[in-house]
């Protein structure tokens, strides 16, 4: 397995093989760059089929996670961790215990938070060895409401409120009166921006691979049940996949006839080309990184102490961080996708220089 030579290492920091015998962890910590701060990311656990692949995931995510952040204005570097195995099966006290403790070990280089197959209570086991988990807190939320720490709701408040920018720059209106919305995957994120949608009198379309799940949405926001495989295409004026990855791809595509897809999954692009894709048949694309980075946001203040009102204001910012994007696009006919990258590694470069850190440090393109 190459490590260095790995065509997604893109001068990562730092990478741990982590293993306890006792409780068959198996994981990698990547630390991708800690220029802007701690590199702060999701703790995930799949049963991945091979070392290969988890390598190849968490190297993708942690770099992810640099640019996510650095586009969110925020002081936190990229990382990200996986554990190796299935979390209905191999998830157990003493695992997640285990991985608590070799977290401690990077000394806070490293902060974990929740991610697919973790959960808020699973990174309070890993914090009972270790100050270096993230959105663990009870307090009151961005909303006024309490919160658990569980970053969904401030990522669903984000991804409507990127949505909204996107309908203004493509439709020209700031009313979603009468707006056709298809979600994909009503889940923690897409149950939410349905409510948001719902209240601003949007009409929806939803699916889910979970009948309950899909009837809730169906009662609570009286939204139209359709097919996994249909909801893409469905003649609306924005698609919102909630779901999971690599869903724009090279099938799905053709198929859009939304003007815009704007949602909360991470790595919705198959491919990278894809975005141009999308450029070329006149959908907009909100990019993923940008639309969904409400949960970074709150978890950073909840270490910084910040009140609901600045993350608010904060998470407001997506809107505008969007419009930027939108409109830098139609200006240089580059993808969406694109110019986020473009905007993050300008954001990224404008803070190392303003904390006067050599260019070497700026290695965050690859
Ligand atoms: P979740 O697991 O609560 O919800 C996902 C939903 O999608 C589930 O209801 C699941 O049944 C459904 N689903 C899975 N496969 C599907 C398919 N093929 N077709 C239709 N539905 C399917 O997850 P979440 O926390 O709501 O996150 C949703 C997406 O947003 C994920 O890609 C996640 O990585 C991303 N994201 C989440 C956050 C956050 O704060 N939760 C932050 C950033 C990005």
């Amino acid at each position: 397995m190459n490590v260095f030579s790995h065509p997604e290492f893109d001068h990562h920091e730092h990478l741990s093989f982590v293993c306890d015998a006792e409780t068959g962890l198996k994981g990698i910590i990547a630390i991708h760059n800690t220029s802007r701060g701690a590199a702060l990311g999701g703790c995930r656990m799949f049963p991945y089929a091979s070392d290969e692949e988890a390598l190849r995931d968490v190297l993708r995510l942690s770099r992810g996670m640099t640019y996510k952040s650095a586009l969110a204005n925020l002081d936190l570097g990229g990382g990200k961790s996986v554990i190796i195995g299935d979390p209905r099966k191999h998830k157990t006290e003493a695992l997640l215990e285990a991985m608590g403790r070799h977290l401690e070990s990077l000394g806070g280089q490293y902060i974990a938070a929740e991610d697919s197959g973790t959960s808020v209570p699973d990174l309070k086991v890993m914090g009972r060895h270790t100050r270096h988990v993230a959105g663990v807190t009870t307090r009151t939320g961005f909303d006024g409401q309490p919160s658990t720490g569980d970053p969904s709701p401030v990522t669903a408040y984000g991804t409507f409120i990127g949505l909204k920018a996107a309908v203004k720059h493509k439709l020209g209106t700031d009313n979603l009166t009468g707006l056709k919305v298809a979600i994909q995957g009503i889940g923690n994120v897409g149950f939410r921006l349905a409510r948001y949608l719902k209240e601003a009198g949007a009409e929806l379309w939803v699916t889910d691979i979970h009948a309950d799940n899909l009837k809730r949405a169906v009662d609570e926001f009286g939204a139209t049940p359709v097919g996994s495989d249909d909801i893409l295409s469905l003649p609306v004026d924005v698609v919102a996949p909630c779901a999971m990855g690599a869903v724009l791809n090279d099938q799905s595509i053709p198929g859009i006839r939304a003007a815009i897809v704007a949602g909360a999954a991470n790595n919705l692009l198959d491919r990278p080309e894809h975005d141009a894709a999308l450029k070329h048949r006149g959908i907009l694309y909100a990019p993923d990184f940008a639309i969904n980075a409400g949960g970074i946001i709150d978890v950073f203040y909840e270490r910084t102490g910040g009140s609901p009102e600045q993350i608010r204001a904060h998470v407001d910012t997506i809107g505008d961080t969007l419009s930027e994007i939108f409109q830098r696009s139609d200006r240089t006919g580059l993808p969406t996708g694109e110019i986020a990258n473009e905007l993050a590694e300008e954001r990224f470069r404008k803070h190392a220089a303003g904390a006067g850190l050599a260019p070497r440090r700026l290695a965050c393109a690859g």
